[in-house]
C-alpha cells in the first residue's frame, strides 16, 4: 500500500501506522446500538466514523469484513449488573414481544443510518443470536479460574485476573479506582467484590428472555456479547475495535479482560474511540430533555431545534470535528454547516460548467495529495474539509473568469472532489434540494402563464401565442380550462 494510515490506539494512547495482521484483510468489530429507542446523534457519531475508516479503508484497497453487532439482550438499565432489561422493560411497558421492540427500533435504525449514507456492515449479528457462543465464553473463563458460580449466576474474578493481568489497562483505571466508583447494590450479595462484572445471570422469574445454561436458566451478561461474535467472525486476532469513548469503561476493559482470561491474550490490536457529543455545552441525557432523534432532526420537531436539519448537514457536522474531539451541537453550528456544504456542493456543479483553457492559472495536483495526508493522520475529516473548501474557491474564481484551467486539470479537481466529497466523506447531493428547485421552476412556468393571461385579456395574440408556443417547444403542455389554464410537463 503506498499510503501510511496512521490511527490512535487508545491502547497505547498514541497514533500508529496502521498494520493489519492479514493483509490485504481487515476485520473491524464496532459495539452497535442496544435497540430500544430511536436514534440520537450520539449514534450517529460512532456509525459515521466507522463509515468513514470503512470507506477509507476499502477505497485503499483493504478487503474490509466490517462486524456491527445489535445489542438485543443483556443490556440491563444504568449499564449494570441488576436491575432490568432494557428491551424487556420498552417490551413491558409497551405491550410489546420483546423481538417486535428489537425489529420496529432495528428497522428505524437502519432507516436513519441509509438517510445518513452509512454505509451497511459486512456481518450484523444480534447477541440474542449467539447464546451458544456466549455460554462458550464463559465456560473457558471458568475453566481458566477466572470465573466463580454464585446463586446460579457467573461473575468474573477481577481482583484474581488483575493479580496475574493488568484489568484497567485500556481506561487507566486501577484497581482501586474501579472499587470506588462502582455502584454499591449491583449484586453486591453474589460477588466476591464489588469490582466483579457478571458474565452470565440467573433469570429472575419476572425476567422473560432466558435460556438453558450449564449454571442457570438465564441470560449473559452485556460485555460478553462482543466478544463472543468478535471471535465467531473475525477470530482470536482481528485489527480493530470500535465504538464511543463512553464504552472504554467497563464495557470494553471488561471485553480485554474476557478474552484474555479465555483465550491468554487480547484479540483487538487497535482500538479505536470516537469522543462524545455535547448540546449546548451539556450531556446529552433523557432526563435533561435535550435527548434529540435524528428524526426530530430531520424534521425539525425538538423543542430545542428552530429548523429541520437534512441528514447531510448533519453528517457534513459531525465530520467537520475530528472524531477524538468532542462536538458541541448548537442550531448556530449547524446552520453553519448547512451552509458550508452548500458552498461545496455549487463547487461540484459548478465543476460541469467549466470550459477548459490552453492554460491552467491554477494549482489542482496538490490538493489530492494534500488530502490523501489529512485522511493518513488518523482521519483528519476536518482538514480535508479546509482543503476542500480551498479548491471550492479555486472553481469559483475559474468561473468568475479570474484563473483558467486546462481540460487535463479540470478533469483531475472533478476526481478529487467526487473521491473525497462522495466516495469517502459520505456526503451526497440530497433530494430536498431537488424538490425545492422543482417547486420554484413550477413557479416560473405560473408566471409566463399569467403573462399569458393577460396578453389574451389585452387581444394580444402575438404575445400569447409567442408564450405558448415557446413552452410546447420546450415540452410543456398548455391546457386552457374555464378558469384559466393548466400546465403538465411531458418528459
Ligand atoms: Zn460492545
Amino acid at each position: 500500500m503506498e499510503h501510511q494510515l496512521t490511527i490512535y490506539n487508545t491502547l497505547d494512547r498514541k497514533k500508529e501506522v496502521f498494520i493489519p495482521l492479514h493483509a490485504p484483510h481487515v476485520g473491524m468489530y464496532v459495539c452497535g446500538p442496544t435497540v430500544y429507542g430511536d436514534a440520537h446523534l450520539g449514534h450517529a457519531r460512532p456509525a459515521i466514523t466507522f463509515d468513514l475508516l470503512f470507506r477509507y479503508l476499502t477505497h485503499l484497497g483493504y478487503k474490509v469484513r466490517y462486524v456491527r453487532n445489535i445489542t438485543d439482550v443483556g443490556h440491563l438499565e444504568h449499564d449494570a449488573d441488576e436491575g432490568e432489561d432494557k428491551i424487556a422493560k420498552k417490551a413491558r411497558l409497551e405491550q410489546l414481544e420483546p423481538m417486535e421492540v428489537v425489529q420496529y427500533y432495528q428497522n428505524r435504525y437502519h432507516k436513519a443510518m441509509e438517510a445518513l449514507n452509512v454505509l451497511p456492515p459486512s456481518i450484523e449479528p444480534h447477541a440474542s443470536g449467539h447464546i451458544i457462543e456466549q455460554i462458550q465464553l464463559v465456560k473457558d473463563i471458568l475453566d481458566n479460574g477466572y470465573a466463580y458460580e454464585s446463586e446460579g449466576s457467573i461473575y468474573f474474578d477481577v481482583v484474581k485476573y488483575n493479580k496475574d493481568h493488568h484489568y484497567g489497562k485500556l481506561s487507566g483505571r486501577n484497581l482501586d479506582d474501579v472499587l470506588n466508583t462502582t455502584r454499591e447494590l449491583d449484586g453486591q450479595n453474589e460477588k466476591h467484590n464489588p469490582a466483579d462484572f457478571a458474565l452470565w445471570k440467573r433469570a429472575q422469574p419476572e425476567h422473560i428472555m432466558h435460556w438453558p445454561s450449564p449454571w442457570s436458566e438465564g441470560f449473559p451478561g452485556w460485555h460478553c456479547e462482543c466478544t463472543a461474535m468478535g471471535k465467531k467472525y473475525l477470530g482470536n486476532h482481528f485489527d480493530i475495535h470500535g465504538g464511543g469513548m463512553d464504552l472504554i469503561f467497563p464495557h470494553h476493559e471488561c471485553e480485554i479482560a474476557q478474552s484474555v482470561a479465555s483465550q491468554g491474550d487480547d484479540m483487538v490490536h487497535y482500538w479505536m474511540h470516537n469522543n462524545m457529543i455535547t448540546i449546548n455545552g451539556t450531556k446529552m441525557g433523557k432526563s435533561l430533555g435535550n435527548f434529540i432523534t435524528l428524526e426530530e432532526f430531520f424534521q425539525g420537531t425538538h423543542k430545542l431545534l428552530t429548523q429541520a436539519y437534512s441528514p447531510m448537514t448533519i453528517r457534513f457536522f459531525i465530520l467537520q470535528a475530528h472524531y477524538r474531539s468532542t462536538v458541541d451541537f448548537s442550531n448556530e453550528a449547524l446552520q453553519a454547516s448547512e451552509k458550508g456544504l452548500s458552498r461545496l456542493m455549487e463547487a461540484i456543479t459548478g465543476l460541469e460548467k467549466i470550459v477548459p483553457s490552453t492554460t491552467s492559472t491554477v494549482e489542482v495536483k496538490t490538493l489530492r495529495a494534500k488530502c490523501y495526508e489529512a485522511m493518513d493522520d488518523d482521519l483528519n475529516s476536518p482538514i480535508v474539509i479546509a482543503h476542500l473548501f480551498d479548491g471550492a474557491k479555486m472553481i469559483n474564481n475559474i468561473i468568475a473568469g479570474n484563473d483558467t484551467i486546462t481540460a487535463e486539470d479540470l478533469k483531475e479537481l472533478k476526481e478529487t472532489f467526487h473521491l473525497f466529497c462522495f466516495d469517502l466523506l459520505g456526503l451526497k447531493e440530497e433530494n430536498d434540494s431537488n424538490e425545492e428547485r422543482e417547486i420554484a421552476f413550477g413557479k416560473v412556468v405560473d408566471m409566463l402563464l399569467e403573462q399569458r393571461m393577460k396578453a389574451k385579456a389585452n387581444k394580444d395574440w402575438e404575445t400569447s401565442d409567442k408564450i405558448r408556443n415557446e413552452l410546447t417547444d420546450l415540452g410543456f403542455e398548455i391546457k386552457d380550462t374555464k378558469e384559466g389554464c393548466e400546465w403538465k410537463l411531458n418528459r
